[in-house]
């Protein structure tokens, strides 16, 4: 059973895909997949709402976000309802991670952009200062396109949408097809909130869509997804010239120093591991502990784990995996790992109990770095312990990875894990924490190595949907350069000496 199925549709007709809900395995509804031609005519009306979105102040564009949070607060129950029928996670994560995070965004970026973006004054160096005044204007892209993976489907959806319109973009969004339902949700809200016509679209589809959205004249693609997909977009925008954001996967690693609160590092390990059923990008993937302490702090976590409550509608602690072929995935590296000797300590298996697409939280221990469990992304609720000599050893397995998105660092030394987070070769670390930098706005978000090229959200990010214009203003009113010709001899030796005189002494350094 699939959750996302063609549906047969007459010749010359767009393709259709059947939805179902990953933990019931009921039929939900079904999208159009938009073409080429759909998107073209979209980019262009995209490009046409921009102009006038593009001439309102800061306040006139918060006043829609305003308005857009204060629909979602009131009709929040009607969006959860869509998130858990096209994923199956559980309420509490819905509201977490969807719609509390959505409502952040909108009030922070609201508040923020017009500081963030306004046109601001440089402070020069040396002589320059005394010649030129430079102004940075941040002036918006045009249409940007906005392409969505499904663990999310609001918040990575709305996230970056939110930026790109408050920084004066029109944004066209293609959700993933395995949760579309959310996006045209989101569509729905922005038009009641009064966003003008054309200027927020969603176009339903598959690949075949997202790839054609990156082929559209577009002025920048904003991607989240995979690492094999995000090749393709930054190959199609290398083509054209454009930029992009590449948000893709990870294998976060967790460090369990052997002086840490025990009952907290186990608390967020489970946490880590298990939150959105483990298919969360920055999910804790590879767990090493101080070998003096692992076998308390794997019993700490074996007895948590056993006790989480698993299903759908109602009050569970963890629910469905949200599509058939991460199952598979999942699946795979748990055979892979039995095959080379790990040791299930819980869970491993499909939820026997439960119909629809639910794998049991795992618990696994005696693993290494030759087993796709430690080495390809999982996506799944899947909790692996490896106990390290120290902590060198952990900070060098920790960086044996291809991928680096977040990772979480546990000890009662605050200022020691400072220093053990910054030798992690990833996007971002929390200290005492699992990996949430995505729900902190101020915090610029990305990955490094294959996890992803670019950053998102805060300043980093807001300004990542503009161009920064330099505007370089002389203060003489262009007395110097107007004097340029005829070259002489005499000021290219006046410029000789005066190059001595700025570079050549300590001090000259200094006010240079
Ligand atoms: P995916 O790459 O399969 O799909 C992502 C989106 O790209 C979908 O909308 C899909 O339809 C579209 N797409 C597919 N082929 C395309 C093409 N050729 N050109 C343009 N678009 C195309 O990823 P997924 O399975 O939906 O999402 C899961 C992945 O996303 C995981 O690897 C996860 O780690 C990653 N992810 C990363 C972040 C982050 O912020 N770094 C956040 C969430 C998820």
């Amino acid at each position: 059973m699939a959750i996302v199925t063609p549906v047969d549709t007459p010749p010359g007709a767009r393709r259709r895909l059947a939805l179902a809900n990953p933990a019931t395995l009921e039929p939900i509804g079904e999208i159009e997949v938009r073409t080429a031609e759909d998107v073209r005519a979209a980019v262009e009306t995209a490009r046409k709402a921009q102009l006038d979105w593009s001439a309102l102040s800061f306040d006139d564009r918060a006043r829609v976000m305003r308005r857009v949070l204060q629909i979602l607060l009131e009709r929040q129950d009607e969006f959860i309802d869509v998130v858990l029928a096209e994923t199956g996670k559980t309420r509490g994560e819905a509201l977490a991670m969807e719609i509390f995070a959505v409502c952040d965004s909108l009030n922070y970026y609201a508040k923020n952009a017009s500081k963030i973006l306004k046109t601001r004054k440089l402070k020069l160096h040396g002589m320059m200062r005394l010649l030129k005044q430079v102004r940075i204007a941040y002036r918006p892209l045009g249409v940007v396109g906005v392409i969505a993976p499904w663990n999310g489907p609001l918040v990575l959806a709305m996230n970056p949408t939110i930026q790109a319109l408050m920084a004066g973009n029109a944004v066209i969004l293609k959700p993933s097809e395995v949760t579309p339902l959310s996006a045209l949700m989101v569509a729905e809200l922005f038009e009641q909130a009064g966003l003008p016509d054309g200027l927020f679209q969603v176009l339903t589809g598959d690949g075949e869509t997202g790839a054609a959205l990156t082929r559209a004249g577009v002025d920048k693609i904003s991607f989240t997804g995979s690492v094999e997909t995000g090749r393709k977009v930054a190959v199609a925008c290398a083509e054209q010239l454009i930029p992009c954001s590449l948000e893709l996967g990870g294998k976060d690693a967790m460090i369990v120093c052997a002086d840490s609160d025990l009952d907290n590092a186990a608390g967020g390990a489970v946490a880590g591991s298990f939150m959105n059923t483990g298919q969360y990008c920055c999910g804790t993937e590879r767990i090493y502990v101080d070998a003096s302490i692992a076998e308390a702090f794997t019993d700490k976590v074996v007895d948590r784990v056993s006790k989480l409550r698993q299903g759908a509608e109602g009050e569970f602690d963890i629910g469905a995996i949200f599509w058939p072929e991460q199952l598979a995935v999942i699946e795979d590296h748990m055979a892979d790992a039995r095959a080379k000797g790990a040791k299930v300590l819980c869970g491993g298996r499909r939820n026997p109990e439960l119909e629809g697409l639910f794998y049991e939280p795992t618990v696994i221990t005696d693993v290494d770095h030759d087993m796709k469990i430690m080495r390809e992304e999982t996506f799944g609720p899947i909790l692996a312990i490896m106990p390290v000599r120290d902590e060198e050893h952990a900070i060098q397995l920790a960086n044996d990875s291809k991928y680096g998105l977040g990772g979480n660092v546990w000890t009662r030394d605050k200022q020691h894990g400072i220093e053990i987070a910054q030798r992690m070769e990833t996007g971002s670390v929390c200290v005492n924490d699992m990996t949430m930098t995505y729900g902190v706005q101020e915090a610029p978000f990305g990955g490094h190595k294959n996890s992803g090229v670019g950053q998102v959200n805060g300043e980093t990010g807001l300004r990542g949907y503009c161009h920064a214009e330099p505007i370089i203003v002389d203060r003489f009113g262009g007395k110097q350069t107007a004097k340029m010709y005829p070259a002489s001899r005499k000021d290219d030796d006046g410029m000789q000496k005066f190059m001595r005189l700025l570079w050549g002494s300590s001090l000259g350094r200094r006010l240079g």
